[in-house]
């Protein structure tokens, strides 16, 4: 059985001081293996963050990625850029770049398929909102937003890993049930199974609002291979509360 993968996505959140007792505060909880586990950071603190963790376990991601390999493009930063900050994850098509920037899912499986390139794992994010689930059409949506990232990145699909964030989940401390989530889980194995006989490879993670109390019996589901964690990843005690939850 694999592993399961706990990323922290700290998302605009940080500063030197903060990041520092964060790593620190976490770093014992995450020795001796048993799980995966990353903080996917700003990108101007991946060098803090990196050098904070030399010689541990924890993992360093990221939060995004440019399609692009380098040139006129201000303000974004190429997947070659995060390797050499030994970025192992990133973070693609959150739902909060797709309703704030605008990122359809054509981009979505580019900058996969970028990440891909430089030997990152980009966590590709799907999830219906509150409208769509209610109109019935969660089904629909996520497995357009996959179908996009199997087109594009090929036989390479077995190598990416997939967070379901239900949109009225995320920092809503509204949490999808274990039921719920499951139900979605396994819909989006069967896609993968469809299109690589590696399907079993792929984590997929369940991300919105989880937390101390709600990991275990989110994590003890089939299809749930670990957990993106936002607001909880920022205080270290919930954070390791998760990772524990994930052994
Ligand atoms: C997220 O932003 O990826 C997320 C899951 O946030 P939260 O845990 O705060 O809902």
């Amino acid at each position: 059985m694999k592993k399961k993968l706990i990323a922290g996505n700290w998302k605009m959140n940080g500063s030197f001081a903060t990041n520092e007792a964060l790593v620190r505060a976490i770093l014992p909880g995450v020795a001796g293996g048993g799980c995966t586990v990353a903080v996917c950071v700003p990108a101007p603190y991946l060098a803090q963050v990196n050098m904070l963790r030399t010689m541990t376990e924890l993992q360093l991601g990221a939060q995004d990625v440019s399609v692009h390999e380098q040139g006129a493009f201000t303000g974004e930063v190429s997947a070659a850029m995060l390797k050499e900050f030994l970025v192992r994850y990133v973070i693609v098509g959150h739902s909060e770049r797709r309703q704030y920037h605008g990122e359809t899912d054509a981009l979505v499986a580019d900058k996969a398929k970028a990440a891909l390139a430089a030997g990152i794992t980009p966590i590709v994010c799907v999830g219906e909102t509150l409208a769509e689930r209610e109109a019935g059409k969660t089904e629909e949506v996520v497995k357009r937003q996959m179908a996009a990232v199997i087109h594009t990145n090929g036989h390479c699909i077995s190598e990416i890993a997939v967070a379901y964030e239900p949109v009225w989940a995320i920092g809503t401390g509204k949490t999808a049930t274990p039921e719920q989530a499951q139900q979605v889980h396994a819909l989006l194995r069967a896609q993968l199974k469809a299109a690589t006989e590696h399907s079993e490879r792929v984590h997929i993670l369940y991300g919105g609002s989880m937390n101390a109390g709600n990991a275990q019996a989110l994590l003890a589901q089939p299809d749930i291979d670990g957990g993106l964690i936002g607001g909880a990843s920022l205080k270290a005690e919930d954070f390791l509360k998760i990772v524990a939850a994930a052994r």
